[in-house]
């Protein structure tokens, strides 16, 4: 009944326009999903993600201590986002030769640990988090499902398991592995900043731990999670332009 309901309320979605405006920014976009169904999408796809994903789970060692920063840092950011009925929750997984993080709708986080390296701290954390984020609260995955056509003929012929799952793997492509566009980089640098310093990280580290990013660009190999974002030269003025206004923020909520 649950899916039913939910392919139905999406079918009928389709037929209308839905401009949505993003928390943080004020940005328009388009969207013919609700934040509901970016709940329903985002954990469908987790479930299917940490089914087979290698998870640190001990609270002991290296690793251990790692997976609770990165839950504290999560519990920080999400508590100073604007409530969208999300249930954020975070993974460390263990692959030290992955660097890369993601965020599914209604803030379903992946964090690998080969990318802890790069943060070097919890406000290095809390930059690659705040970023993440950012994506799932301005709803870029989902907003670009809205407008794949393979994913709205999905939505008009069927209502079966087959469906979720098939529009669950979908929600993972769109907000996992595919790469976003300028625009919606950068505005998920913009939410980041805002939500670190909110929670009393600063923000400057943002321009830093990017700055970290691009060296290890230099590399041999290009890390899937730098691949996927723009040049450091773009990021760094975009950042730099806002983080007047960030900082406004930081130095109101510091103690
Ligand atoms: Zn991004």
């Amino acid at each position: 009944m649950k899916l039913t309901r939910l392919v139905c309320a999406l079918a009928i979605g389709l037929l209308a326009t839905a401009c949505t405006t993003t928390p943080i920014t004020g940005s328009s976009a388009f969207n013919m999903f609700s934040t509901a169904q970016d709940c329903e999408l985002g954990t469908e796809a987790y479930s299917q993600f940490t089914a087979d994903a290698p998870l640190v789970t001990t609270n002991w060692g290296t690793k251990g201590e790692w997976k609770n920063t990165v839950e504290k840092v999560m519990n920080d950011l999400a508590s100073v986002a604007e409530d969208q009925g999300y249930d954020y929750e975070v993974k460390l997984i263990d692959d030290d030769g992955t660097v890369n993080a993601w965020c599914l709708p209604c803030g379903k986080m992946a964090v690998y640990t080969g990318i802890l390296p790069v943060c070097d701290d919890a406000i290095g954390l809390a930059v690659v988090m705040g970023h993440e984020i950012g994506h799932a609260i301005a709803r870029h995955g989902t907003q670009r499902m809205s407008l794949d056509s393979a994913v709205q003929t999905l939505l008009s012929v069927a209502t079966s398991d087959e469906t979720l799952q098939s529009l669950g793997a979908a929600a993972y492509e769109y907000g996992a592995a595919l790469p976003f566009g300028r625009d919606h980089e950068l505005e998920a640098d913009h939410i980041g900043i805002v939500l670190m310093a909110r929670a009393g990280y600063d923000p400057r580290e943002a321009v830093a731990f990017w700055g970290r990013m691009d060296q290890l660009n230099g590399g041999s190999s290009t890390p899937e999670w730098l691949s996927t974002h723009p040049s450091h030269e773009t990021r760094a003025q975009e950042l730099e332009e806002l983080m007047p206004m960030a900082m406004e923020i930081y130095l109101a909520n510091q103690p």
